[in-house]
């Protein structure tokens, strides 16, 4: 492991993180793969950067944190679940799940950051993965239920798609923005019907918009 990664995962202990799975994780995917080369020597600070397109590459944090509360209530093993996110971005989060659970699908509205990370996770020849460039607010019906879904861009609420793609006993981390600030939940369906939702804290992430976009304007 590089001495900046170590570093970067004794942070991430210190800051209240707990699961050694997703500890190890943090600790092996390699974060300066999925930066722009000019940020790549800032890959393991503790620090959002930029990813281009007004888009951002999420706090290691962050992504440990979601990852943790994902896998925290699960009654199978992460090695059998399956699981959404919305917003590829640079697809780091992508990988720190692919290395950790069954198979991952996610969804990216802006057509040039899917391309780029679909490259950079085929050249980390993780194989569980599968890529839409497409509109997230849907979710992805062909492969749902999911046991899991990570929402990485914040919405005004839930998707209703989104939420009716979770198993049973399924959860989706998610922020939510209220208005006066960004919250970051984790939604368990506890019956068909039925959800409950748990506060994880408060959250900064870029907005969850709607529809497609191909060019290099979000
Ligand atoms: N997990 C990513 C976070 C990137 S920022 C990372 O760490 O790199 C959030 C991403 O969500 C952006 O790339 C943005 O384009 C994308 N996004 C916003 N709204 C979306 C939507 N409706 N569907 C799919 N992706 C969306």
């Amino acid at each position: 492991m590089l001495r900046q990664q170590q570093r970067l995962v004794e942070q991430l202990r210190t800051a209240g993180i707990q699961d050694q799975r997703v500890l190890a994780v943090m600790g092996q995917v390699p974060r300066h793969q999925f930066v722009d080369e000019a940020l790549a020597n800032r890959a393991y600070e503790a620090s959002a950067l930029p990813i281009g397109y007004g888009q951002t590459i999420s706090h290691p944090y962050t992504v440990a944190c979601m990852t943790a509360a994902l896998l925290e209530n699960q009654s199978h093993a992460p090695a059998r679940l399956r699981v959404l996110e919305i917003g590829t971005g640079s697809g780091f989060q992508t990988a720190v799940l692919a290395a950790l659970v069954a198979r991952v699908y996610s969804i990216e509205r802006l057509a040039l950051l899917a391309t780029r990370a679909a490259q950079r996770l085929q050249q980390l020849k993780l194989r569980n993965v599968r890529l839409q460039h497409g509109d997230g607010n849907h979710g992805w019906p062909d492969y749902a239920p999911f046991d899991g879904i990570v929402v990485t861009a914040a919405a005004k609420g839930i998707p209703r798609p989104l939420a009716q793609q979770l198993t049973i006993g399924g959860c989706m981390v998610t922020p939510l923005d209220t208005g006066q600030e960004q919250v970051l939940i984790r939604l368990t369906r506890t019956t068909a019907e039925e959800f409950c939702h748990e506060l994880l804290g408060p959250a900064t992430f870029v907005p969850l918009l709607s529809g497609v976009a191909f060019g290099v304007s979000p």
